[in-house]
C-alpha cells in the first residue's frame, strides 16, 4: 500500500496524517482533475464497477463525477470525522441540503422542519417542495411537544438545524432521535455551525449529517463545498439521487478543504476560546439586551448535553430606536467585515432584518429590537473587544 490510512490514530492525529502519498512522496494527496478514468483491461473495469457496488472502499471511482483519488482522500477524512458510513460531497453546502430532503421525500410525504432552518431550506420546504406534493411543517424549537403533535401517518422526514439560524435556539437532539426511531422516521441535521468536530450527529442516531464545508471544514473563506453524512441506512436512497442528480466537488475545492481539516481542531478551540472571551465582555455591556449563543440558561444545558465545544457565530440583540445607529456600529468595525457567510479565519458582522430571517412565526423582534450576527474570527480577542467597545459607541 502507498497510501496509509491512520484509521487506528486520534482524531487530532489523523486530521494530520491522512492522505500522505507515498506513492507521490508528498504530503498530501495530488490534485487528480479528470473526466475519463482509465482502465488496463476492460476486465479490471468490469471487476471495478463490481466492487463500487458492493461498497467496497476503493482508490478512485469509475468516471471522474463520481470523484477522483483527491476526493477519495477527503470522503476518507469525513468518514472518520464524521463516523459515517459514507460522505456525499456536494458543490456547495446547500446542494448537501437539497440533496438529503430529495433523497429521502417522495409526493404525499410531510418533513416536520424546524423553525429556524437556513433561509435558503426554507424556501425549498415552502417552495419547491410544495410543487413535488411534499408538504412541509413548521415547528417551534423551542416546545418539543409542538414537534411530536405535528407528526403524522405521512412524516417521512424530521430535518432538524441546530443551533437554530441566527437565533441558536437549542433543541433536545436525543429526544428527537428517540421519536423518530419510535415512529420509524428519517432524521437529518444541518450541522455546520458545530460541525463533527464538536458533535457527532450520526453517533447519536441521525441518519444523515449535513455540513456546508464553506465555512469552518475548509476554514479560509476561499471555496465553497458541502458534505452529507451518512449511515448505512439511508445510504441507498443518498446514493441513487446523488448518482442521478449529477452533483460533484471539483477535485481542486476538495484539495482545499483537506487543507483546510488540517487544522480544523486547532481553528475550532480557538474560534471557541475567543468567543467566550468575547461574550464575557459583551454580557456587560447595557447597550446589549441579548446574546443569542448557549452560554446560560435552557440554551446552555442543552448544548452541554450533547456538544463537545461551541463555535464562533453568535447574534446580539441591540435595543434602540435609531437603526441608523446601529448600522453605524456595524460600519465602524474596523476588524468585522461586513458580509455574508462565516467560518473563516476571520470577523464578520452582519445586520439581520426579520425580511432576510424569513417566515418564522417562533421568533419574535419587538421594532425597536435589532439583531446582528457576529463571527468571531481568530484574531487576538484583546483586539477584538477594543473594537467592539469602540464601536459600541455608536448605539444611541
Ligand atoms: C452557509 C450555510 C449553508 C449553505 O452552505 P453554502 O456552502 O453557502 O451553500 C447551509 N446551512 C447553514 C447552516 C449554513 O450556514
Amino acid at each position: 500500500k502507498h497510501i496509509k490510512f491512520f484509521m487506528d490514530k486520534s482524531l487530532k492525529t489523523f486530521l494530520k496524517h491522512a492522505g500522505k502519498d507515498y506513492y507521490n512522496r508528498s504530503v498530501n494527496p495530488p490534485v487528480v482533475r479528470a473526466s475519463t478514468i482509465l482502465f488496463k483491461t476492460m476486465q479490471e473495469l468490469r471487476k471495478h464497477q463490481k466492487d463500487i457496488a458492493k461498497n467496497k472502499d476503493v482508490e478512485h471511482w469509475d468516471y471522474g463525477r463520481q470523484g477522483t483519488q483527491t476526493t477519495v482522500q477527503l470522503q476518507r477524512l469525513l468518514r472518520k470525522l464524521e463516523g459515517a458510513h459514507q460522505v456525499f460531497l456536494t458543490p456547495t453546502g446547500f446542494s448537501a441540503v437539497a440533496l438529503s430532503i430529495m433523497s429521502l421525500c417522495r409526493p404525499g410525504d410531510e418533513i416536520v422542519i424546524s423553525d429556524g432552518v437556513y433561509r435558503p431550506t426554507q424556501k425549498l420546504a415552502d417552495g419547491l417542495l410544495k410543487e413535488f406534493n411534499i408538504k412541509a411543517i413548521w415547528y417551534n424549537p423551542n416546545n418539543f411537544n409542538d414537534l411530536k403533535n405535528k407528526i403524522t401517518k405521512k412524516t417521512k422526514l424530521i430535518y432538524v438545524e441546530n443551533p437554530g439560524s441566527n437565533t441558536f435556539e437549542m433543541q433536545d437532539l436525543g429526544k428527537i432521535i428517540s421519536l423518530a426511531k419510535r415512529k420509524k422516521i428519517y432524521t437529518a441535521i444541518d450541522n455546520t455551525w458545530a460541525t463533527a468536530y464538536f458533535f457527532k450527529p450520526l453517533k447519536l442516531g441521525f441518519d444523515i449529517s449535513i455540513t456546508s464545508a464553506t465555512k469552518y471544514y475548509s476554514g479560509h473563506s476561499d471555496v465553497m463545498g458541502g458534505t452529507a453524512a451518512v449511515n448505512k441506512k439511508v445510504y441507498k436512497k443518498v446514493w441513487r439521487y446523488n448518482h442521478v442528480s449529477g452533483y460533484r466537488l471539483s477535485p481542486d475545492d476538495a484539495y482545499l478543504i483537506i487543507r483546510g481539516l488540517r487544522t480544523l481542531d486547532l481553528r475550532m478551540d480557538r474560534h471557541q476560546e475567543n468567543t467566550k472571551k468575547v461574550v464575557n465582555f459583551l454580557k456587560t455591556q447595557r447597550k446589549i439586551s441579548r446574546i443569542l449563543y448557549p452560554y446560560k440558561g435552557k440554551e446552555y444545558k442543552l448544548w452541554k448535553k450533547y456538544y463537545s465545544g461551541a463555535s464562533g457565530l453568535l447574534s446580539l440583540i441591540i435595543k434602540s430606536n435609531s437603526k441608523n445607529s446601529v448600522y453605524k456600529f456595524v460600519n465602524n468595525l474596523e476588524l468585522f467585515g461586513i458580509g455574508y457567510s462565516w467560518g473563516g479565519f476571520e470577523s464578520l458582522a452582519v445586520y439581520t432584518d426579520p425580511v432576510e430571517l424569513g417566515t418564522r412565526p417562533y421568533f419574535k423582534l419587538e421594532k425597536n429590537e435589532h439583531l446582528v450576527r457576529l463571527h468571531i474570527g481568530l484574531e487576538d480577542s484583546k483586539d477584538l473587544i477594543n473594537d467592539l467597545r469602540k464601536s459600541l459607541r455608536h448605539i444611541r
